[in-house]
């Protein structure tokens, strides 16, 4: 069956129970109640229900039928996350604790309003960002004392290596919104070596030795309660923050991702930002993939790393292969995040209305994949024939070359 025949039956078999199952908003959508139920299996949901989170996850309330066994969870949406607002903006974060299997990335999902600035810092993990929303001005120093600034927007990323200080500000008209990423699953945002903090918890008169000046000039520093994300004014143009006689950092901490010249297919763009273009970013590298209604991120595994995923745009549903008989299926929106354990298989379905945009993230120096059509291309057709049972049409649809995205 294929999949439009089976969703039309499971709306006509779910139509019986509107009726008696219909609350007054569901009425005014007259979308029929899912139910967890395909012709044979399974069975109407009488309630306590949440029929909005049931709407949201169709492959989890009705999953395919080839979905076996027990996989851990792979998505967490930072619509679950907890929202830690301050002056200046506000962050959410999915670590190891919320997405248990997730050991060696975390994301940061963060607003700065205009001005708004996160406070000088740093950390033992790398920072490696994409930019969502808006503009946002970053700073930073290397071990060697050269310094970094740049403003970046929509579609651009930076990356500050483990223990590299930094700071961002949200410039404007309205300041920004990003993702950030992190080399450690148990990585939290709000443990970060925060300089107020430091201050806080030096004597006064060890701070007068280190800058060389009165402690009495050191008497008003602010309460690291104040800060972390605080209010300030917009900066001015670039030049105006440039440092005299500083001497830059030898590679760049940023990069326009979005500017990349995609690998096109018909139905969709692949962007990949590894080392081979942004030679700082030593232990993250992406893609940035958009797939456009019906399309479909190709049957594919990576031979490096786990992946984590974020979701920027559309909606989708993807299907992970864990082998021994196990398959799961998970279904995406905007603001979710992802994951595919280590050379797990799986694909990447676009199942709403528009382009479906997500970034496959990867604790590694390099991306890599492993098509399932190119390898069964260019490994000897009779042995393929007579593994699989292909017959010539589908023998003649195999492509040497990657098609990362096929269409609908
Ligand atoms: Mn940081
Ligand atoms: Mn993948």
């Amino acid at each position: 069956m294929d999949e439009v025949t089976r969703r039309a039956m499971l709306a006509a078999t779910a139509a019986g129970s509107v009726l008696t199952l219909a609350s007054a908003a569901n009425a005014q959508t007259a979308e029929p109640i899912p139910q967890p139920q395909r012709p044979g299996h399974g069975g109407t949901d009488p309630g306590p229900r949440n029929v909005v989170r049931d709407r949201q996850n169709p492959d989890l309330l009705v999953p395919p039928s080839t979905d076996h066994g027990t996989l851990p969870n792979l998505r967490f949406s930072f619509a679950d996350a907890h929202v830690r607002q301050e002056t200046g903006g506000w962050t959410r974060q999915i670590t190891v604790r919320e997405l248990g299997i997730s050991k060696e990335i975390a994301g940061v999902n963060m607003r700065l309003n205009a001005g708004g600035i996160r406070e000088l810092h740093w950390h033992k993990a790398a920072e490696w960002a994409y930019m969502l929303y808006g503009t946002a001005r970053i700073t930073a120093i290397d071990a060697q004392g050269r310094n970094f600034v740049d403003d970046v927007g929509v579609g651009d990323l930076w990356y500050f290596p483990s223990g590299v200080p930094h700071s961002i500000q949200g410039l404007s008209p309205d300041g920004c919104e990003f993702l950030l990423v992190f080399d450690d699953g148990d990585f939290d945002e709000d443990n970060t070596f925060l300089l107020s903090d430091w201050f806080k918890h030096t004597p006064n008169d060890v701070l007068a030795k280190n800058f060389g000046v009165p402690g009495t000039s050191l008497a008003h520093l602010p309460d690291p309660s104040e800060l972390y994300i605080f209010n300030a004014k917009v900066p001015g143009p670039i030049d105006s923050d440039k440092i005299a006689g500083a001497t830059p950092v030898p590679q760049t901490f940023s990069h326009k991702m979005l500017a990349q010249q995609p690998s096109k297919t018909k139905s969709g763009t692949v962007r990949i930002t590894d080392t081979s273009v942004f030679p700082v970013s030593k232990t993250i590298a992406a893609a940035l993939v958009e797939v456009e209604p019906g399309g479909m991120r190709e049957m594919h595994w990576h031979p490096n790393t786990d992946e984590w995923q974020y979701y920027i745009d559309g909606q989708a549903r993807m299907g992970v292969f864990a082998a021994s008989g196990q398959a799961r299926t998970f279904d995406f929106q905007a603001g979710d995040v992802g994951f595919v354990p280590f050379a797990m298989g799986h694909y990447v379905e676009n199942t709403g209305t528009t382009t479906l945009r997500f970034l496959e993230i990867f604790k590694s120096s390099y991306y890599a994949d492993v098509s399932l059509n190119q390898w069964l291309a260019l490994t000897p057709p009779e042995l393929v024939k007579a593994h699989l049972k292909f017959d010539d049409q589908v023998m003649a649809a195999l492509h040497k070359e990657k098609f990362p995205i096929v269409p609908g």
